[in-house]
C-alpha cells in the first residue's frame, strides 16, 4: 500500500481520466487514478485533500462513537408496552387541540420511520419514540395527527402542525440529528 506523508491509501488504477477520492464506511482512503499516472502526482492530490480527509474522519469517528448497540427483544417488548400506554393519551390529548378524528393506533419497531397515518386516519408510531425527549414524542404525534388534515408536507401541512406545536421546530431538528442513531438500533 503506497502511502501520503498524512494518510494511507489503497491505490486503483483503472482506464479513467481524473483522480478521486473516497472514504469507505470502515474509515478507508480510496484513491482512483489513470493507468499511467506518476505516484508522485497521487501522493500529492492526497496531500492537497488532507483537510476534507480529516474532516470527514472526524465526522465518521463522531458518528461512530455515537452508535450504541441494537435493541433486545426484551428492550423491544418493554418499549412497545410503554409505548401502548403513553401513546394512545398524547393522541387523545391532541385530536381535539388539531381539530380532527383518528382510527387505530398501532405501534411498530420500525428502523425506517418515526410514525405515519393512512387516509383513513389509522395511526402507526414507533415504538423508539419511548426514547426520545417528551417533546419529540409530542412533536410526532401531532405530526401525524396534521395529516388528517393536510395528507403532504406542504406549507399548508406545516402552518397546522405550529398551530398545534408552536415550539415544534427543535424537535423536527432534534430528529434530524438524534433520530438516525436511535433508529439504527432497530435494525
Ligand atoms: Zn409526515
Amino acid at each position: 500500500m503506497p502511502s501520503s506523508p498524512l494518510y494511507p491509501y489503497t491505490l486503483l488504477r483503472s482506464k479513467r481520466k481524473t483522480l478521486s477520492l473516497q472514504i469507505t464506511r470502515e474509515g478507508q482512503l480510496v484513491v482512483r487514478s489513470p493507468l499511467k499516472l506518476p505516484e508522485e502526482e497521487i501522493r500529492r492530490f492526497v496531500e492537497e485533500k488532507s483537510p476534507w480527509i480529516q474532516k470527514h474522519l472526524e465526522k465518521l469517528a463522531a458518528r461512530q462513537s455515537r452508535a450504541l448497540p441494537p435493541l433486545t427483544l426484551t428492550e423491544r417488548i418493554s418499549l412497545a408496552d410503554a409505548a401502548l400506554q403513553e401513546i394512545p393519551r398524547r393522541v387523545e390529548h391532541f385530536a381535539p387541540l388539531a381539530g380532527v378524528d383518528y382510527g387505530r393506533i398501532t405501534i411498530r419497531a420500525q428502523h425506517t420511520r418515526w410514525g405515519s397515518c393512512s387516509s383513513k386516519g389509522n395511526l402507526n408510531f414507533n415504538l423508539l419514540l419511548m426514547l426520545c425527549p417528551p417533546e419529540v414524542l409530542d412533536y410526532v404525534v401531532v405530526h401525524e395527527l396534521c395529516h388528517r388534515l393536510e395528507m403532504n408536507h406542504s406549507p399548508r401541512f406545516w402552518k397546522e402542525v405550529e398551530r398545534v406545536l408552536p415550539d415544534y421546530l427543535p424537535c423536527r431538528q432534534w430528529l434530524r440529528e438524534e433520530g438516525g442513531p436511535l433508529l439504527d438500533r432497530l435494525k
